[in-house]
């Protein structure tokens, strides 16, 4: 094996502490060296971000096997997304083992090249609430013990979202956290008390949680009524994954993720395979989708995913006012931590090369996958 010679980047570099030092960054596979020095630039220097929740972009879908992760691996990681977890749809069980075999397989060939690290998939359904599914398509079972056996046997989820409401669904909990899978809930109609109780039982048991899609296919918040996103807001150790697109979360409501869950909130796309394209007609689970003004919908008018990047999202975030060290956390250190991955999501010597470049404006000017520079495609002005 040849050794890749070291590089090195300079400019505002973010450390863990949440200061941008000036200095130079030095890496192989991994970062080698930071140091701090009076060298004039302007580029900032982050850790690259971390999507746990995306189905598609450039045309691609995780539903359609390797060549579909690799479009929308590719896409995103112009971007700025080093890693992320392709997210399958409910849909007919042997589709779905399909699809996360598609996963595994490109794991195993060794990634994809020009594209995000992809380090697992996110299992979203079909084990969800037939009342709740959102933009899901109407292939919502219930978990039985087969169906788990077959999951284990995959070895390749590394989220879950399911409803805990549903007969057999912490048994299912229990077999996958003990794989060290993150569990989601969401698509629920559950009541606070059992969302409580459900997430209770799994932090005993040492699992990570996370409420997939905060605020989305899971009802509102009153006060007799909290609801899901009022149990996960209130727990202590659940992580909240929140679409900023502008379209599926009022600012509001992200502001109250923020303030009531400090180190919590994970900023993810829900991408779906329009993402990138621009306006126009698009597909997710079998259904039609149309894409107007950035905005993607089934024919009923139901929001189906998005199209959004995370570094539109990041963008989002600070014109909201959230200073950019803040911002950075929720798009690399919590989803990093939200998955267990200690190998990234931070600028700290020893860990990987997965570095986003940004300009003054917060454009991306280049991406670093394992210390391989991804090769931007130009872009007409970003939005
Ligand atoms: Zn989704």
């Amino acid at each position: 094996m040849t050794a890749r010679p070291t590089q090195t980047l300079r400019g505002h570099i973010l450390h863990p502490d949440g200061e941008f030092r000036l200095g130079s960054l030095s890496f192989g596979p991994q970062i080698s060296g930071l140091t701090t020095e009076a060298a004039p630039a302007d580029l900032l220097i982050l850790p690259g971000f971390i999507d746990t929740h995306i189905h598609g972009g450039a045309g691609g879908d995780t539903m359609d096997g390797p060549a579909g992760i690799q479009k929308l691996a590719r896409l995103h990681a112009q971007h700025g997304t080093t890693t992320l977890l392709p997210t399958t749809i409910t849909h007919r069980w042997p589709e779905v083992l399909a699809a996360l075999r598609g996963v595994r397989e490109v794991m195993d060939s060794g990634g994809v090249t020009g594209g995000a690290d992809i380090v697992g998939a996110h299992l979203e359904g079909p084990f969800i609430s037939p009342g709740r599914l959102g933009a899901q398509p109407p292939h919502a079972v219930l978990p039985q013990p087969d169906l788990t056996a077959e999951l284990l046997a995959l070895d390749v989820i590394r989220a879950v979202t399911l409803a805990p409401e549903l007969p057999g669904a912490l048994d299912l909990a229990r077999a996958l956290a003990g794989q060290g899978v993150r569990i989601g809930i969401g698509h629920t109609r559950a009541d606070a008390d059992t969302v409580s109780a459900f997430l209770h039982t799994l932090h005993e048991l040492g699992a990570r949680t996370c409420a997939t899609h905060l605020y989305n296919a899971m009802g509102g918040i009153e006060g007799r009524t909290p609801g899901p996103a009022g149990a996960l807001l209130a727990d202590p150790h659940a992580f909240l994954e929140v679409i900023l697109d502008g379209v599926h979360v009022h600012p509001t409501a992200f502001l109250l993720a923020r303030a009531a869950a400090p180190g919590r909130v994970l900023l993810i796309t829900d991408a779906m395979r329009a993402a990138g394209l621009g306006d126009g007609p698009s597909e997710l689970g079998g259904q039609p989708v149309t894409v107007q003004d950035g905005k993607a919908t089934l024919s009923d008018g139901t929001i189906a995913g998005s199209v959004l990047t995370l570094d539109v999202a990041l963008r989002n975030a600070v014109r909201l006012g959230l200073p950019l060290p803040e911002v950075s956390r929720m798009l690399s250190a919590v989803p990093a931590a939200s998955l267990g991955l200690t190998d990234r999501g931070e600028l700290r010597v020893g860990l990987r090369a997965d570095l986003t470049v940004l300009d003054a404006d917060l454009n991306v000017k280049a991406v670093y996958v394992g210390g391989q520079a991804i090769p931007l495609q130009p872009t007409e002005a970003h939005a």
